[in-house]
């Protein structure tokens, strides 16, 4: 455990008792979470100009400001103006620039939403809001439009409507409890809250999101970890968006999780002025391969209201990718996404690596430019396919499987299927043919 020269001044300006045993009880720093910008100057050692202030106010009177002790540590107060760490948590007043096509809720999460706390989006799982609040709130936030509404802890009978409804939905078997932050929840709640999900028969995982490990990593403790190992299988992901963030103590915390068994997974957000380089992200995905994490998602940051300043073009995204696959380790690799706007969920987005296409042959490009041929074969006998698996070739023991019907393009693809198209919705002359 660090506790470096620059965290004891930092302790010391919050209480002068502070100690390494305060430091790294996680009550004590979010107990101690800086909120306004006087006690920022005052913890951090920067000075702002009085109209920069003026305007820095007006800003965290829409979105507030909320950091953890441990975070301002690793500013370096010389250079805060393009410190990865200072702009993922300190406000800008840009964030009150709104452009044209901001959303408050981008990804109709509340119109997804068929019960209070929980959205579901896809199939087979659901994502469910457990916490109100997080220990930082990150500037980027894609729930901008909830932060520091209502910090509350929602109590269990809050969630009763969202567990009623995975119960009843048998469909639903994987639950992936977010927020807000669900580590703000005590261990004894959480405890709680894991058996009902576990409890649900046809729930197969449990998934976490959680910022913790990066903002608040002594939130890790041996009382969480023996909770969390209950509920296997237990997969967290969590949120580095660029390598200065993996300390020491980060590294202990993903450490203990990854003893645990806990599989761990790392969702970064592509940030204009944060890590919008192909070497910082290789630097990050090589950092949390380190440490037994593995790149899941890289996302084009959200049109969510007042993060117009932190968007790249998706060019920025694809040229990282093209630095990144067959260059490093594969497992290194996240899929880089764009979440629908409108809520039609994530879609990935990969560099062209198909470059031609005829009857009975494919013409491939690799990393490195080599363009290559691969011949398909001169027979192929497709298995028709009409969901009647117990008649066909190919063995699959459906015992246990789910069978799910076809939608999307994976119907027009299917052989028992007649759809030929896919039709939005408000098409005029598909208008024109019922008239
Ligand atoms: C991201 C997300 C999920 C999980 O998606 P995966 O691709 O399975 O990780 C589920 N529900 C919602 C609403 C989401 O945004």
């Amino acid at each position: 455990m660090i506790f470096n020269k620059k965290q004891q001044t930092i302790a010391r300006n919050i209480d002068t008792d502070a100690d390494i045993s305060k430091w790294k009880n996680w009550k004590w720093q979010l107990k101690h979470s800086v909120t306004d910008i006087d006690t920022f100057e005052k913890i951090s050692g920067i000075k702002f100009p009085a109209d920069y202030k003026k305007s820095l106010q007006e800003t965290i009177d829409k979105f507030p400001l909320s950091v953890t002790p441990y975070y301002i540590s690793l500013i370096d107060p010389k250079n805060y103006e393009y410190d990865p760490v200072f702009i993922q948590s300190f406000p800008s007043p840009s964030e009150l620039i709104m452009s044209k096509y901001d959303m408050a809720d981008p990804l109709a999460e509340d119109k997804d939403s068929p019960v209070p706390h929980l959205t579901h989006r896809y199939p087979d799982r659901v994502l469910f809001h457990v916490s109100n609040t997080c220990s930082m709130y990150c500037r980027h936030c894609t729930r901008k439009r909830k932060v520091g509404d209502d910090n509350h802890a929602a109590g269990m009978d809050e969630l009763e409507p969202g567990l009623k409804y995975i119960s009843e939905h048998p469909e639903i078997r994987d639950v992936l409890i977010s927020g807000g932050d669900p580590l703000m929840l005590s261990d004894d709640y959480l405890d709680k809250l894991l058996e009902r999900i576990s409890s649900i028969e046809h729930v197969e995982m449990i998934r976490i999101g959680t910022r913790m490990p990066v903002v608040l990593p002594y939130r890790i403790t041996n009382k969480l970890i023996e909770v969390l190992k209950k509920y296997q299988p237990i997969y967290v992901n969590t949120h580095f968006n660029h390598p200065r963030e993996m300390t020491k103590s980060a590294e202990e915390g993903l450490a203990m999780l990854a003893d645990a068994g806990i599989v761990l997974g790392n969702q970064t957000v592509l940030l204009a002025g944060v890590n919008d380089c192909p070497r910082i992200i290789k630097t990050l995905c090589h950092k949390l391969l380190a440490n037994r994490v593995r790149p899941y998602y890289l996302y084009q940051c959200d049109l969510s209201e007042g993060l117009s300043h932190f968007r790249t073009p998706v060019g920025k995204g694809i040229e990282i990718l093209e630095n990144l696959i067959g260059h490093t380790t594969g497992l290194g690799v996240p899929t880089y996404v764009i979440d629908a706007p409108g809520g039609g969920g994530k879609i990935p987005v990969m560099p062209n690596y198909l470059i031609s296409w005829s009857t009975n042959k494919v013409i491939l490009r690799n990393y490195e430019g080599v363009i290559t041929t691969y011949k398909e074969p001169d027979s192929y006998e497709a298995t028709f396919c009409n969901r009647k698996c117990d008649e066909c070739d190919l063995q699959l023991n459906l015992e246990g499987a789910i069978e799910t019907s076809n939608i999307g393009i994976q119907m027009l693809l299917s052989d028992d299927d007649d759809t030929i198209s896919l039709t939005p919705a408000d098409n005029d002359r598909f208008d024109r043919r019922d008239e």
